[in-house]
């Protein structure tokens, strides 16, 4: 069975198929797929946000579509930025200015904990719906390190490490992240 991820975030998309390579005949993101489609994300939770992204892609492909919706949240700051963490400096979501303002925001604070959670959504073209959350938790540090991954990498630090996920290699992220830990409850519901 063929795959669209729903999603042209090359960060996502590699990440996704580095877990679920093997267990689709080819996995391809929106814009290999020929779809130029933006879904709203009006919804109040990552987990809404995932499923009206996957079904919208399935209704439109007929194929069977994965939606990653992710983020950060920051302990001391309730719910912030959360769902809205890829435009949290704006609508443009520049990386470096959104950890600009998570760095900020957080300047006067002592609790620096922060949690990444995604929420992973696959919706087959027979309705079938299965969902998985992962959560990676870990604390804000105040300068940017390391040039690998993406978004608020460079200053998160995972619990139990010194690095910060920018400073890890692929192997080393996909053994900790939200991501996959979202993708392995999901590949235990699609059974193995
Ligand atoms: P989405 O594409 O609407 O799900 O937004 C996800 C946003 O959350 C990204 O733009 C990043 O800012 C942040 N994010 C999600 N997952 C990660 C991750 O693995 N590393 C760093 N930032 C992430």
């Amino acid at each position: 069975m063929e795959l669209i991820i729903a999603s042209n975030n090359k960060h996502k998309i590699y990440e996704i198929k580095k877990i679920l390579g093997d267990k689709f005949e080819s996995i391809l993101s929106l814009g290999e797929a020929g779809i130029n489609h933006e879904t709203v994300e009006d919804g109040t939770t990552f987990m809404e946000n995932a499923l009206k992204k996957a079904r919208e892609i399935t209704e439109i492909s007929g194929k069977a579509a994965l939606a990653d919706d992710s983020g950060i949240t920051a302990c001391a700051l309730g719910n912030e930025p959360g769902i809205y963490s890829a435009r949290y400096s704006g609508g443009h979501g520049n990386d470096e200015d959104n950890n600009k303002l998570l760095i900020k925001r957080l300047s006067d604070k002592e609790d620096k904990r922060a949690y990444y959670t995604a929420a992973i959504a696959l919706v087959y073209p027979d309705g079938t719906e299965l969902v998985s959350e992962g959560y990676m938790h870990g604390r804000i540090i105040d300068t940017p390190r390391g040039e690998r991954g993406f978004g608020y990498d460079p200053i998160f630090v995972p619990e139990g490490e010194e690095r910060t996920v920018a400073e890890m290699s692929d192997e080393e992220k996909n053994a900790i992240s939200h991501r996959a830990m979202a993708l392995s409850g999901l590949l235990c519901k699609m059974g193995g």
